[in-house]
């Protein structure tokens, strides 16, 4: 089905029996040696701490090959995918499945290797950057000095690749300890044209108390809000930006998202609070899938103001705007996952 009709499914129709994906994530390890202070699945434990049995890389294609026929847009993350022990043998096998749009994510930290692969079949590569505080950034990763540096370098490596068919991204984390910070970052990739993406931090997936009534953190959205009107690279509408200031309640479809473990396992409804349901090669249909995890888990919960990240909230704002904000909602639908995605905490 074409993404329009699938938005329009979730949109008017979806009676509880179909599965139909807009976005697929694959989690093609956990492994991480990052030790950033807010790693946290939607469970509260850190992407490094879980069960970590990736797949052999003829297995993770043929489930790349299986999402494929469900979805056209992918999002290769972890942990950190570059520590995938066979990734190039998996990149170099996308371009011959056609999706539209191969979403990558990455640290930096050791990408230089990967990068010929990368620049082959990745259309965005998305960069997670907190802080330009050398100290600090080297603190929050854990793997010693220099580590800013090095993820610099690969920001510059990746402008840098001629062969290159994505954009690049950068995405931080909003935490209570680098709010001033963002504005450098921010302009960091703004003075190179880079597209910039800002998440509050989750404490499982509540947003971190200390943003309750936080002048300082309404102020950097506030900011946000600014530099997307004149025209700046943010990633979001500004209804989205408006609601991550806010942390406002909105109803989210998980059924938009296809997301699957390094083990290929497929999460129902959701990766955050979801479960694993089954194993995707074991399954033609996701609508088995979905059934399966009613008949197992039941309904998926009824959330409020949680999950605020580009897939939860940016598909929920484009299926539950009215119809004036139609338009804007679905910039978030189908152009802003071009433009830039993190799943990192
Ligand atoms: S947030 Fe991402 S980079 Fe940081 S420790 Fe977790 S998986 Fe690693
Ligand atoms: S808000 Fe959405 S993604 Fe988060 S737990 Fe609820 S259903 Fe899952």
């Amino acid at each position: 089905m074409n993404p329009v009709l699938k938005y329009l499914h979730h949109k008017f129709l979806d009676d509880g029996q179909r599965w139909y994906p807009l976005l697929s994530v694959f989690y093609i390890t956990y492994e991480c040696k990052f030790r950033c202070p807010y790693c946290s699945d939607g469970f509260g434990r850190p992407y490094h701490a879980l069960d970590n049995t990736p797949l052999a890389s003829a297995e993770a294609i043929a489930i790349l090959r299986r999402i494929r026929r469900h979805c056209d847009r992918i999002v290769i993350t972890g942990g950190e995918p570059t520590l995938y022990p066979e990734l190039d043998a998996i990149l170099e096998a996308i371009p011959d499945l056609r999706f539209a749009d191969v979403i990558f994510t990455t640290s930096g930290a050791d990408l230089s290797r990967h990068l010929p692969a990368i620049a082959r079949c990745v259309t965005s590569l998305v960069f997670s950057l907190d802080t330009l505080n050398h100290d600090k950034a080297d603190a929050w990763a854990g793997v010693g000095p220099g580590t800013l540096q090095k993820i610099l370098g690969s920001i510059e490596a990746a402008r840098a690749c001629k062969e290159a068919q994505f954009d690049i991204h950068i995405s931080s984390v909003v935490t209570p300890e680098n709010i001033s910070d963002l504005y450098g970052v921010y302009r960091y990739a703004a003075d190179r044209g880079y597209g910039f993406a800002a998440s509050p931090q989750l404490v499982g997936v509540k947003p971190h108390g200390a943003f309750e009534d936080n002048q300082e953190y309404r102020r950097f959205y506030d900011y946000l809000i600014q530099e997307k009107q004149r025209g700046g690279r943010v990633f979001g509408t500004t209804l989205y930006l408006r609601h991550l200031r806010d942390l406002t309640s909105f109803r989210c479809h998980p059924f938009t998202m296809l997301v699957v473990s390094p083990a290929g396992e497929v999460f129902y409804p959701c990766l955050e609070r979801g479960h694993p349901v089954g194993y995707l090669l074991d399954y033609e249909s996701l609508h088995d899938l979905r059934k399966k995890g009613y008949e197992q888990f039941g309904l998926p919960p009824k959330c409020q103001s949680q999950c605020q990240s580009p897939c939860a909230l940016g598909f929920a704002l484009a299926i539950e705007n009215p119809p004036s904000l139609l338009v804007e909602g679905c910039t978030i639908f189908f152009g802003g996952v071009r433009r830039a995605l993190t799943l990192h905490a």
